[in-house]
């Protein structure tokens, strides 16, 4: 880092920009590393009590097993979804009304988790965007509200599923009620799905939709076992959540934007690993002392996730999950061997940890949401030989935008290492070899908001 750092203070003295500009002196920049008070406000809202009575709630109805009971109004996957609209309803009514709460329904055949044809309804909260210029632009934030025990077609059991995801589910609906009160230039989307123990239904329903409708799902985190600071073997870690990142899709045939990633080393350039880096960079800002520790997959081992039917069509899509999980209380039937007590309740939850959890998800998609666009169409020169690297990219036509940030780090680092404010132009040489660094370009607005990197692609 002090190398690069320092590097970086060099080349703001001998910066060329190459075209559209008026003088060649480094542009004033906005701060984009300091604090937003509306982001502070709404980190220091999301409430640990408020997400324990969302648990809480949840587990009463027993089992919200997919095929479960739906005509009860206390037992069963319908009860909760009444619940979960009717509260989302209730805060955003209290929360200036803009909230627009409804259930995304169909019916799914019979496949190898669903015996009968049954209704999958996701219930989904939509923030519309306050900046006309960008509330076509969507973030989405989910977790799943179904539930299981040992047997994945068990509708009757008991299954409290208080981690497995009542925790994400809980940390969406905080999110929706605090964030409701605030306005953002694009459009957030928090959305409790079912279905996911079922093989990911309702998540692939809503992310088929999006692309049926050509929505601009600029980024989607879900929220998945994120209740517990505790390991199988004791160990309490309530410092830090994974976040599981996709490089290239495990795709037979390769994509044209997959082969240009490939062609130029940057395979840890997907849109989702740009995504990962932005989300931990503005997470541990807005949280300090806990960490968002990036694994480099899309998942752990023989499991899966709704942010999955994202990926699998072309969105960048990132998957929180505890550092630690303990699977006697996951995926299990409640019940005691011995003294221990197998199950997914909630005395097993850690309620402040899943409230730093959504404290940093919250703080991800308000600074999103206030961000200008990531740059389109970003290139790097590449038709002749040159020891510096000149990046140019279209025009952002939001009206709050101050210019663009360049930044980059060596091939081998992980999370970007210097930056160079630019200004509004389309074009920009910085005095640094594309051949020994990675570069991103981002939007900034006039407050300091900015948008997540985009990758170069070369440009002959
Ligand atoms: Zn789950």
């Amino acid at each position: 880092m002090p190398t690069v750092r320092s590097a970086s203070s060099l080349i703001a003295g001998v910066l060329a920009i190459a075209a559209g500009a008026a003088s060649a002196a480094a542009p004033a920049a906005p701060d984009v590393t300091g604090h937003q008070a509306q982001i502070d406000k709404i980190v220091s809202e999301i409430s640990p009590q408020r997400i324990e009575g969302y648990v809480r709630k949840l587990v009463s109805f027993q089992t919200r097993h997919t095929m479960s009971e739906t005509e009860s109004d206390t037992v069963g996957i319908g009860a909760a979804r009444r619940w979960i609209k009717a509260e989302m309803e209730r805060c955003g009514a209290q929360s200036g009304g803009r909230l627009q709460v409804a259930f995304d329904s169909h019916v799914a055949p019979v496949s190898a988790r669903i015996s009968r044809p049954t209704e999958i309804v996701n219930v989904v909260a939509t923030l519309p965007g306050s900046q006309p210029q960008s509330k076509e632009r969507i973030y989405v934030v989910s977790g799943h509200y179904d539930s299981r025990n040992t047997d994945v077609m068990d509708a009757k059991g008991a299954a409290p599923g208080a981690n497995d995801d009542a925790s994400g589910t809980a940390a969406v609906m905080e999110m929706a009620c605090v964030m409701a009160r605030y306005p953002f230039d694009a459009t957030l989307v928090f959305m409790t799905v079912a279905a996911e123990e079922q093989g990911l239904i309702g998540a692939t329903h809503w992310a088929e939709q999006a692309v049926q409708k050509k929505l601009n799902v600029a980024g989607m985190l879900t929220n998945d076992i994120i209740g517990s600071s505790r390991a199988d073997d004791g160990r309490i870690d309530d410092k830090q959540v994974r976040l599981f990142a996709e490089s290239i899709p495990a795709t037979k045939e390769m994509s044209e934007t997959v082969r240009a990633l490939v062609a130029t080393g940057g395979e840890n350039d997907s849109i989702s690993r740009q995504l990962a880096r932005h989300v931990k960079e503005v997470g541990e800002r807005y949280v300090p002392g806990f960490k968002v520790s990036i694994v480099h997959r899309r998942d752990r081992y023989l499991r899966g996730g709704d942010h999955m039917p994202f990926l699998a069509r072309g969105f960048a899509a990132l998957r929180f999950s505890e550092p630690n999980e303990d699977f006697a209380h996951q995926h299990q039937n409640v019940r005691k061997e011995g003294a221990m007590q197998y199950g997914d309740l909630p005395e097993f939850n850690d309620y402040n940890y899943i409230a730093r959890v959504a404290r940093v998800n919250a703080a991800a998609l308000a600074s999103l949401s206030l961000a200008p666009a990531a740059p389109q169409q970003v290139q790097v020169r590449t038709d002749k030989l040159d020891n510096n690297s000149t990046l140019l990219w279209l025009p952002n036509s939001e009206p709050d935008l101050a210019g663009y940030r360049i930044v980059w780090r060596e091939t081998t680092a992980s999370q970007w290492q210097g930056s160079l404010y630019v200004g509004n132009v389309t074009e920009a040489t910085v005095r640094l070899s594309k051949d020994n660094y990675f570069f991103g370009v981002q939007s900034v607005d006039k407050d300091g908001n900015a948008s997540v990197a985009t990758y170069p692609a070369p440009l002959r």
